[in-house]
């Protein structure tokens, strides 16, 4: 489904401020003066470490908090001092899910599901119809009268796709997910909520302290850091050139590309050629045009670390290279690759 590029949450210098919780304490800044569009279609990851402010972004989105200071638009309209009644439709726009699924244990899958329906006043027939549907896209058409006890950590998380999805909201806000799946259960999640982004063109907002769920699923991503958005761009060009030593230490936990000094000293003692790391940045930086320059200039070459990623279709990656032969040789093959790609060497 293609979608109308428009802003369907905007936040424009929002602060967040909680005042101090004991006697004598400091105010907490959770959010500070944060600015960010993300647009219809946007698979938009939020990413940072414990504290740095995701959660409050995301009930400051959904109007459960009041921002301190500055405006929030929600598909074009300013939330900022509604009424509890004005924010109802709003909210209603919005579907979430939560890293505990937040399922009620009482009630079967489906009423689970029908709940939003329910709060909703949606007539009964047309709740049913639309459970089972919502129940057979998520894939558990078969469960619908078992118990959330009953069900494994993934299936439960499914259940919360199908509920958050039961009133069509526009936008859909994952906060941690996956954070309580193990790897290929996060992979299966991953995967339904891309089906939601293109099937039905919803919004996808993804919190998480995890840069691989950014990596297999995001489109743009922001990185904030103690209540502010340090860096924020295209997923491929924050991974592949991070401006942060933030948002650096986010991508070297999926990107193992560059060797530690550690892991150099180790390399330069196995190996008795020149040790280099090539950067190759996309299809702007030929491989065999860089390997050419080394064959043409008989200079033996072995890769000894790394390897090239496939970030949103892109690829990217380093590559080190232990290098033989007369260091004069070494250094006009160099010279010339330096006009092809980054040459990085530490000697
Ligand atoms: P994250 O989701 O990135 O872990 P949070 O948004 O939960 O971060 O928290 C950001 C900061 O705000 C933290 O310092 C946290 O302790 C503080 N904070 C969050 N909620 C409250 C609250 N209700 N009262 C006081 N401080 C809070």
């Amino acid at each position: 489904m293609s979608v109308v590029p428009h802003a369907v949450v905007e936040l424009r210098g929002v602060s967040k401020v909680y005042p101090a919780t004991a006697k004598g304490g400091l105010p907490v800044v959770a959010i500070d003066d944060v600015s960010l569009t993300i647009e219809a279609g946007d698979v938009y990851g939020i990413i940072g470490y414990s504290g740095a402010g995701k959660s409050t972004l995301v009930r400051l989105v959904n109007a459960l908090e009041l921002s301190t200071s500055g405006q929030i638009l929600v598909n074009g309209t300013s939330i900022t001092g509604l009424s509890e009644r004005e924010l109802r439709p709003v909210r209603a726009g919005i579907g979430m899910i939560f890293q505990q699924f937040n399922l009620l244990n009482s009630r079967t899958v489906a009423a689970n599901v029908a709940y939003p329906l329910e709060v909703a006043r949606v007539p009964k027939a047309e709740r049913t119809a639309r459970v089972a549907e919502l129940l057979e896209f998520v894939g558990l058409g078969d469960k619908a009268k078992a118990y959330p006890d009953q069900l494994s950590g993934g299936q439960k998380q499914r259940v919360g796709i199908a509920r958050a999805l039961a009133t069509s909201p526009s936008i859909l806000l994952a906060d941690e997910a996956t954070s309580a799946l193990d790897p290929e259960t996060t992979h299966e999640v991953l995967t339904l909520l891309k089906r939601i982004n293109q099937e039905f063109g919803v919004t996808i907002i993804v919190i998480t302290h995890e840069m691989d769920v950014i990596q297999t699923i995001a489109t743009k991503v922001a990185v904030m850091d103690q209540g502010r958005v340090i860096e924020r761009g295209d997923v491929f060009d924050v991974f592949s050139n991070p401006q942060h030593a933030a948002s650096a230490r986010f991508v070297s936990t999926v990107v193992k590309g560059v060797p530690s000094a550690a892991e150099l000293e180790t390399l330069q003692a196995r190996h008795a050629g020149r040790i280099v790391t090539l950067t190759f940045r996309d299809e702007a930086v030929d491989q065999t045009a860089v390997f050419g320059e080394l064959t043409r200039a008989q200079v033996a070459f072995e890769v000894v670390y790394g390897g090239i990623h496939e970030i949103q279709g892109r690829p990217f990656g380093h590559l080190t290279l232990s290098l033989l032969a007369d260091d004069a040789v070494v250094d006009s093959a160099l010279t010339r690759i330096r006009t092809l790609t980054t040459v990085t060497e530490v000697r």
